[in-house]
């Protein structure tokens, strides 16, 4: 490669002449009234790295032919600009230098631009990005245009559509006699771009004329700056633009309307992060407000209410229709309900993978978590923040987003699921192989799936329903009882109540299949502590369920080994409840370890149309997935106890202890209970897959858990051909998307490889 490139060549290698030269170069041929200019490349960088030395001959050459073509001399009516020009946009990072006027100059402003590639700044963007620092920089040398000449001049930066809305038409800012560094610094206040349209209205249409003809030339979004000189418009670069997440999905649905891209780019361009940030609530305004208290950013959204410190008294509020944010020093198991019953949450203590954060998380709510400065006072029902003291009832507003605590109501704008979103999730349907299911357990978390586009439910756990106050005390009777004939009366009335909860559940799906578990807690957690009870009978039953590992312990199919009545109640709740409500419904067994236990439950179920599946949540359970799949119609994966029983360590206490330290150390690279863990429990998973379908090819594979949700575990999961994900309904979107994008990857990948076997 030649050191040095006019504009009007044709060469676009971006590893030589960088994003700005690479534009340049562009807009020059699509016949753009940019300023003329040469790129100096990145391979004379390079040289100039090893032995400083700039090719001062080819320069001196090139500024003469940009004076003939110019008709100017240098220093005599004519300046340039030297820009930095990198192979991946680094926005300020380098130095730009303007209004160069004589050779000396020239060639220390090219060192200068040179040097700035190694500038603290850029070398510590370099490295929060990944940026490779051996890449190197170009620098642009332009004739320069003066936006600070007189009254018809002025500088500007314009985006091809509203990159905050998507919104189509020119979105941007205009400043009137001024140069481009008095706009980006933000020391001037510039006006809407619209000022253009009466000030200069032909300059107007050709900016927009402009913003079109660029995005039909780059397929995508243009962020453009701009300068006029006395009435004149110039481009000075274009890039593609950077913009949020209801832009992205608006923007890419749009163009494919049309016609600029295809449904499968559309689909490839929009990131699982865009998709995140258009589905939460957000503050409506950009807040100047300071915030009351900063913590973590543990789950996104806003959501304002009144303080509540216990889960029973959110629940209360929240049943009395008042909105409340949860606030505990740290999250326990137990507060679930008061989760679900609250806007929001924040704690004191706690990092992203706390509990609150993984279960608000799950749950669409708002959570920040680790804010250390408040002190919780939970007897006097008050928290405090360096001396401001908020009192149970008070309104506060969190921002889960950025993790913002604020004093007060603030405006908390609603977003739902938009028309573009409706579509692009058409189109993914149409691309993906892999099925999307959620994970739901009430009416309304059905409904909530079926909104957001759920195929199915793949799991509905029954422990709520056995949780709920009321049921406790006769959960506890049948726990107790001292005799056969009072259990009976007891499981008697269990029944009756799941009978009701599985008919409003059915009445809900409306042709959705659903997956029920069967009960999987141990029965310790239905009963008081021990110190709480004064009868002495009860107290001994305690003692005696007492366990030592609970995890490990006497639950899921174990429990109905012993006291097979449960499962029995539960199963015949179900075809109860079908009798009323017919609905597509299979059954599902937890913590199965052989095929043993899958039979027991089959007999169980004797009579019954309804498919029986395990959960596959035990090592030994995927070392035996060939006889398993002989016993039964499916399997889903239950990635959190998997990971679990895989890592031999129990996720509450390694989020608590040392999980946190193991990321920072690097010793693991994810929480594993965040992303599925490929290189161990994927490998196990892909021998249970394989085993199970060499057994029964048609048997359904399915996976549910916090991981089935999580993008780069989405990707995963295609490729290890399971059949379906099952996640929180907030997370579909999110997951279908991830589908799609590695359904087309796969037939990207697949096409060279057809062609080469053509070609043999
Ligand atoms: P950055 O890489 O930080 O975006 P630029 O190389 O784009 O830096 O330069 C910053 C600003 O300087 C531009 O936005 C533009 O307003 C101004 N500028 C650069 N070159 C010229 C030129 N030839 N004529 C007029 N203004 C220029
Ligand atoms: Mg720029
Ligand atoms: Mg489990």
């Amino acid at each position: 490669m030649a050191y040095v490139q006019f504009f009007a060549e044709k060469e676009k290698d971006k590893f030589q002449l960088g994003n700005k030269g690479v534009s340049l170069v562009e807009m020059t041929h699509l016949g753009l009234p940019v300023p003329p200019g040469f790129v100096i490349t990145i391979d004379a960088y390079k040289r100039w790295r090893e032995t400083k030395l700039l090719p001062s001959e080819t320069i001196t050459e090139s500024v003469a032919a940009l004076e003939k073509e110019i008709g100017r001399k240098l220093g005599k009516g004519l300046e340039v600009s030297v820009r930095s020009s990198g192979p991946v946009s680094m926005p300020g990072m380098m130095d730009t230098v303007l209004n160069v006027s004589d050779m000396g100059q020239l060639f220390s402003a090219l060192g200068r631009v040179f040097e700035s590639w190694d500038n603290m700044r850029a070398v510590e963007y370099r490295r929060l990005n990944k940026i490779p620092s051996t890449l190197g920089t170009a620098a642009v040398v332009q004739a320069m245009v003066y936006g600070n000449r007189d009254e018809r001049s002025g500088t500007g930066v314009l985006f091809s559509r509203n990159p905050s809305t998507g919104e189509a038409g020119i979105f941007g800012e205009y400043l009137s006699q001024a140069q481009g560094d008095d706009l980006v610094s933000g020391t001037r206040t510039p006006k809407p771009v619209e000022t253009l349209k009466a000030m200069m209205p032909d300059v107007y249409a050709r900016l927009e004329e402009i913003a079109k003809r660029l995005e039909r030339h780059f397929c995508d979004m243009q962020d453009i700056e701009f300068t006029v000189e006395s009435g004149k418009l110039y481009i000075l670069q274009t890039r593609t633009a950077k913009r949020s997440g209801q832009a992205a999905v608006k923007s890419a649905v749009d163009m494919v309307e049309e016609e600029l891209i295809t449904p499968e780019e559309a689909i490839s361009r929009v990131t699982p992060d865009d998709i995140s940030g258009l589905l939460h609530k957000r503050l409506k305004a950009p807040v100047t407000l300071r915030p009351l208290v900063k913590g973590l950013n543990a789950a996104p959204g806003a959501a304002s209410g009144r303080v509540v410190f216990d889960p029973v008294s959110a629940v209360a509020e929240a049943r009395k229709g008042t909105s409340v944010i949860l606030v505990r020093p740290e999250t326990s198991p137990d507060d679930i309900q008061g989760i679900a019953a609250a806007e929001g949450v924040l704690t004191q203590r706690g990092g992203l993978t706390s509990h609150a954060a993984i279960v608000a998380r799950g749950m669409g709510k708002p959570c920040v978590c680790g804010a250390e400065d408040i002190l919780i006072d939970t007897l006097a029902r008050q928290f405090s923040v360096n001396g401001t003291l908020v009192q149970e009832g008070e309104e506060i507003t969190i921002d889960g987003t950025m993790g913002n605590v604020y004093l007060g109501r603030l405006a908390v704008e609603e977003v739902s699921l938009t028309q573009e979103l409706m579509e692009l999730m058409s189109w993914a349907d149409g691309f993906k192989r892999l099925g999307v299911r959620a994970n739901a357990d009430t009416p309304q978390m059905i409904a909530q799936a079926k909104t957001f586009g759920a195929e199915g439910i793949g799991l509905c756990r029954t422990e709520r329903m056995f949780n709920a106050p009321e049921r406790l005390s006769v959960i506890r009777e049948f726990i107790l009882a001292e005799n056969g004939s009072k259990r009976t009366d007891a499981i008697e009335h269990l029944g009756q109540l799941q009978k009701e909860d599985f008919g409003f559940l059915f009445r809900e799906l409306q042709g959705l299949p659903i997956i029920i578990r069967l009960l999987d807690l141990p029965l310790h957690e239905f009963l008081p502590p021990e110190d709480e009870v004064a009868d002495p009978q009860v107290r001994k039953r305690i003692a005696e369920l007492k366990e030592t590992n609970p995890m490990l312990g006497h639950r899921g199919v174990r429990l109905a080994v012993t006291s097979p009545q449960i499962y029995q109640m539960q199963i015949e709740a179900i075809e109860k409840a079908l009798a009323e409500v017919p609905a597509d419904v299979s059954v599902m067994i937890p913590q199965v370890v052989t095929a043993q236990e899958a039979l027991m439950v089959k007999r169980l179920l004797k009579g019954s149309r309804m498919k029986v599946g395990v959960m596959m949540e035990t090592v030994r359970a995927c070392m035996r997935a060939a006889q398993l799949a002989e016993e039964v119609d499916f399997f889903s994966f239950g990635t959190n106890d998997l990971t679990q029983a895989v890592f031999s360590f129990s996720r509450e206490d390694a989020e608590k202890k040392f999980l946190t330290t193991y990321l920072t150390l690097g010793i693991l690279q994810d929480n594993p209970f965040e992303v599925l863990d490929v290189k161990g429990v994927g490998r196990l998973m892909e021998t249970a897959v394989f085993w199970a379908r060499r057994a029964k090819k048609e048997i359904e594979i399915g996976v549910c858990g916090e991981q089935a949700g999580e993008p780069r575990s989405v990707r995963y999961l295609h490729t290890i051909g399971v059949d379906y994900v099952s996640t929180s309904p907030f997370r579909i979107p999110i997951a279908k998307l991830v589908a799609a994008q590695a359904a087309l990857a796969g037939r990207r990948d697949s096409q060279p490889d057809k062609e080469k076997e053509e070609g043999k």
